[in-house]
Order: C-alpha cells, then sequence, then structure tokens
C-alpha cells in the first residue's frame, strides 16, 4: 500500500494553513461525519422519532460500531461494545476482572499510567472495601512485579507522556503464568498501530475514540471482553441495557448474554452516528501499514527537531518501535512554546510540568508538514518567541 494511499487528507476537515499534530489528543473531524450527521438528524431523528430504535438500527447501535472497532484492535465481531467514556469502562473492566481472581488483592499499574484510569481504581478499591492495593511501579518494573500475588494487571499500552510502548504480548504472556487477569487500555493505540487483542489473549480491553479514531469530542468509549469471560463476566455496572431482556422490565437483573452485558444505559446515537460515519475513513487501512509510515514520518520529525533544537530533550524511546505514534520532548517553556507554536500554524500539545507533545497521524500528514512543523518548532525556541506575554496564560483545558 503506498503512502499516497494512506493518507487520506481531503477526508478531513483541516484549516489548509494549519498543521495538525494533536490527533492524539482530539482526532479532527472526517468530512463524512460532517455529511452523515444531518440525514441522521433529519431522516432518522426527525423522521421516525422514537421508531428510530428499530427502524434506524439504534439498538444495536453499540455493537455494530464495536464491530467496526473489532477490525483495527485484533478481535473477531462481537466481542467490543461501544459507550460511555473510557473512565466508564476502567471501572467496568476492573470491577469484572476483580471478580474474577476474588482471592487476591493487588491491582498493578504503573506510575506513567494515565491519571483517570488511577484514580478510578482508587475509587473502586474505596467501594469494594476488601483491603485491595493499587501498586504503581515505574513502567520499566512492572514485569518484575508480576506474581502470583497479582489479581489484575491494569496498563495503558502507550504512555500518554512520553510515547513509551509496553510490551504487550510479553507482559500478557507473564501475567497469564501467574492467573493475572489482563486489562489494556488502547486509550493511544487504537487507531494508531496495530494490535492484536486475541493473538495476545488479552482478558480485557478498553479505548476512547476521539483521539486517533476521530470520533469527535467526548465520543463514546469501547471495552473489549475476551470470548471466554464474555458470557460469565460480572457487570459491576448492571444497568437496563445489559439486562438480557431490558423491555421485559423484570424486577431484577440479569447479565445478557456475551458482550452486550457491558452496555449500561441509553446509547448516545448521535454521537455514536459521528463515530460511525468517521471510522469510514479507515476502510481499506492496514494498520501496519498505517503504523510504518508513523514510525518513518516520527524518525523524521525526531532527525529535524533535535537538528535544530539543542534546548529540547527527547522523553521518548529513541527506537520507533518502542513508541506509540505521538513524540514528546522535555522543553522548561514546553506551556509557552507551544502557545506560541499554535501561533504560527503548528498545534500540538503541552502536557504538565514541561513536555511539548506532538501526534504523528499519517492518514492526514506527509513529510512537507513534518519539515515545516519542525522548521516552525524551531522557530519558537532558538529565536524565544515563547516569552512574549501572551502565551503565559493558561486556560482551563491545557
Ligand atoms: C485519554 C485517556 C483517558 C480519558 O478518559 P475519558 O473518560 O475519555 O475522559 C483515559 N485513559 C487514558 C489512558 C487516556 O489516554
Amino acid at each position: 500500500m503506498s503512502a499516497e494511499y494512506i493518507c487520506k487528507k481531503n477526508h478531513f476537515y483541516l484549516p489548509d494553513d494549519l498543521i495538525y499534530l494533536d490527533g492524539n489528543s482530539l482526532g479532527p473531524m472526517p468530512l463524512k461525519a460532517l455529511e452523515y450527521m444531518p440525514s441522521v438528524m433529519q431522516n432518522q431523528w426527525g423522521e421516525k422519532l422514537i421508531g428510530g430504535w428499530n427502524d434506524a438500527g439504534w439498538y444495536d447501535q453499540p455493537i455494530r460500531v464495536g464491530d467496526r472497532i473489532a477490525r483495527l484492535v485484533g478481535a473477531d465481531t462481537g466481542y467490543i461494545v461501544t459507550g460511555e467514556t473510557l473512565s466508564i469502562k476502567v471501572y467496568q473492566a476492573l470491577a469484572a476482572a476483580l471478580d474474577i481472581n476474588s482471592d487476591r488483592r493487588v491491582i498493578l499499574s504503573d506510575n506513567g499510567n494515565f491519571p483517570t484510569d488511577l484514580y478510578i481504581a482508587e475509587g473502586l478499591i474505596k467501594t469494594l472495601d476488601k483491603g485491595h492495593q493499587l501498586a504503581c511501579p515505574n513502567p520499566e518494573e512492572v514485569e518484575d512485579s508480576i506474581d502470583d500475588s497479582v489479581a489484575v494487571l491494569m496498563l495503558t499500552e502507550v504512555d500518554y507522556k512520553t510515547s513509551r510502548r509496553h510490551d504487550m504480548k510479553r507482559l500478557t504472556e507473564k501475567a497469564r503464568e501467574h492467573g493475572v487477569i489482563t486489562i489494556w487500555d488502547l486509550a493511544h493505540s487504537a487507531g494508531a498501530i496495530p494490535i492484536d487483542l486475541q493473538g495476545c489473549d488479552i482478558d480485557f480491553a478498553i479505548g476512547c475514540t476521539y483521539k486517533y479514531l476521530n470520533g469527535g469530542p467526548g465520543s463514546p468509549a469501547f471495552i473489549y471482553v475476551a470470548k471466554r469471560h464474555s458470557n460469565i463476566a460480572t457487570p459491576a455496572l448492571s444497568g437496563w441495557m445489559g439486562h438480557q431482556a431490558p423491555f421485559s422490565f423484570e424486577q431484577s437483573y440479569r447479565a445478557h448474554e456475551g458482550t452486550s452485558r457491558m452496555r449500561v444505559g441509553t446509547p448516545p446515537v448521535l454521537a455514536l452516528s459521528v463515530l460511525e460515519a468517521a471510522l469510514d475513513v479507515f476502510d481499506g487501512v492496514d494498520m501496519h501499514t498505517l503504523y510504518q509510515r508513523s514510525r518513518v514520518l516520527s524518525e523524521l520529525f525526531i532527525k529535524e527537531v533535535m537538528g535544530s533544537c539543542p534546548s529540547l530533550i527527547l522523553a521518548s524511546p529513541e527506537k520507533s518501535e518502542l513508541r506509540g505514534s505521538h513524540v514528546s520532548f522535555y522543553f522548561e517553556h514546553a506551556f509557552s512554546a507551544i502557545q506560541a507554536l499554535i501561533d504560527l500554524g503548528v498545534v500540538g500539545d503541552f502536557r504538565a510540568p514541561n513536555v511539548m507533545r506532538f501526534g504523528i497521524t499519517p492518514l492526514y500528514l506527509e513529510e512537507a508538514d513534518i519539515s515545516l512543523a519542525a522548521q516552525k518548532i524551531a522557530s519558537v525556541v532558538n529565536q524565544g518567541l515563547w516569552k512574549k506575554q501572551i502565551y503565559q496564560k493558561k486556560g482551563a483545558v491545557t
């Protein structure tokens, strides 16, 4: 598959003079979604009203959209459902996993994991009140910390700050040898790098869809449950849409067979429709080819930035196979530098306290964008453009 084929810039709504290196945080809008939504509003919600649940396929949408994601993460269809946010999916996966290994008390993660994953674990531990402990060693020490005391290994494959990638296959293998249930968070993997959930024998996986999958701000998250658990995992959020017969309105909960038990409440139809259209961009895209392109572009980016900006330090692993699809640098004035860069038409982001982060997304970036972005970073850093007063003020979201 040629590079031209991968680059689908004309499928996105992106201003001509903007270089968008933040698709790892919020993907740009696919034009398909913009074209599709008026018809969903008019022909489905508008015309069909309540009938849309049956006649427009709203009821099955969480599973249908999950099946679209399945190919991108190496799962068979039928084992992924969509809905709610990733924080909720962390809760569901962790509660179900702890219930499977109910005689163990340790949740093993790492101290580079995204805070919400750890916060949710803390909250669940309190709610369960069974003396669980959350262990968060350095990412490099996780492998040695896997032993028979661990109930659940809960990791994010690609570190949101540094892009460091865990060896999913090896860690899962070791976990299985010790009877540990695995949960992999694919927030920075899905739509960016090839994943083989079934080949790696993962127990649970979760991820969001507004990053590399371009589903739009707050788009629904997904959860994967391995076949062996799909009929027995206990849903902690036992909502009516995960009931075996939601419209029997029974007094008591009975979990639905299969992964549908991870449904909670009424699905966000409009948001799922945006996502459904957004996923069309991935039709015909091979994830290995996409990731290869990401590695080529990332290498060029690192070479050019490091070559021209001696005051930046590479925060990401040097070897491209050890990275996800973003590249980060440490710079003391990272926040102001990112603001100055945005003013020059290059959008990256800042992660506290001193990380400049850039998403490398081959679906809409090519060599020329990468080189131009590197030049602009050099102007900001080397000419001290970041020093201007206007670049010092932080908004609510950074
Ligand atoms: C982006 C991200 C989240 C965000 O969770 P939301 O509930 O969607 O806000 C959670 N975990 C990881 C690892 C992330 O990268």
